[in-house]
């Protein structure tokens, strides 16, 4: 898609070739290659993402047509082009998830003493904007996980689908409705579906009664910092047939 629209411009037509082309000139370059300097002045949103662009199309070019061999310097320039986009302030997905590529390429990949094919080698460690996108987002997602793995630790019920043996998780408390009957709130089992919730109703009838006499968590404890929409579902919200001793009645728990 992207490059049918720009390879139009050059009259290469759905070519890559044309489209790289194309890009390198928005980056200010018409030399054709990626490493002479900048040739003409282009304001600097344009020629980050024109270096995005060319990043993207490198990297296209990376694999071999076999689909497994991976052409280094291909990938290389792909990094190159990654890391002038990230200098300009421009950090895409993409970027990040070829930093992540290059990163495990370097772990996986048996290491030859030839630099021209160790992705440890200077060129790629000496792309500093790259490397420091990438490890930023990697600090980020490791507090995002560590973040998240605190609050599940709190209240694991408000992540899980308490029916037995369903096993679904959620991510945010919002993924899954909460009971909409009388139980306590710190103790208000979550499900992803209504069947969930009937399967449950045998075992959460008592709590949600009020006929057990188990202690009820300290209500502090759900104070949390994220804006709970959860919906809930009430045990009766199927009308008059459905409330909480009918439901027992009707053998489908
Ligand atoms: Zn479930
Ligand atoms: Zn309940």
């Amino acid at each position: 898609m992207l490059y049918s629209t720009y390879a139009k411009v050059e009259g290469t037509v759905g070519s890559r070739e044309g489209a790289m082309v194309w890009w390198l000139k928005a980056a200010g370059n018409s030399t054709g290659n990626i490493f002479s300097p900048q040739h003409t002045q282009v304001p600097r949103g344009i020629e980050a993402r024109a270096w995005s662009c060319l990043s993207h199309g490198y990297e296209d070019t990376s694999i071999d047509d076999d689909g497994i061999t991976c052409n280094i310097d291909a990938m290389y320039r792909a990094a190159a082009c990654a890391d002038k986009a990230c200098g300009l302030g421009l950090v895409t997905p993409s970027i990040l998830m070829l930093g992540r590529k290059i990163e495990r390429y370097r772990e996986e990949i048996p290491t030859s003493g030839d630099p021209r094919f160790r992705f440890d080698a200077p060129r790629f460690t000496e792309l500093t904007y790259l490397w420091e996108a990438h490890h930023q987002r990697q600090e980020e997602y490791l507090a995002e996980i560590e973040k998240r793995e605190t609050k599940v630790a709190r209240r694991p019920d408000a992540y899980r689908c308490a029916a037995p043996g369903c096993g679904i998780e959620a991510t945010r408390k919002s993924g899954l409705k909460v009971c909409g009957g009388k139980c306590p709130v710190g103790r208000k089992p979550s499900y992803c579906s209504k069947e969930c919730q009937k399967k449950d109703w045998k075992r959460h009838k008592p709590v949600c009664l009020g006929l057990s006499k188990a202690p009820v968590p300290d209500e502090d404890s759900e104070v949390e910092s994220d804006v709970d929409n959860t919906q809930s579902t009430r045990p009766d919200a199927e009308g008059s047939d459905f409330n909480p001793e009918d439901f027992n009645k009707s053998g489908n728990e």
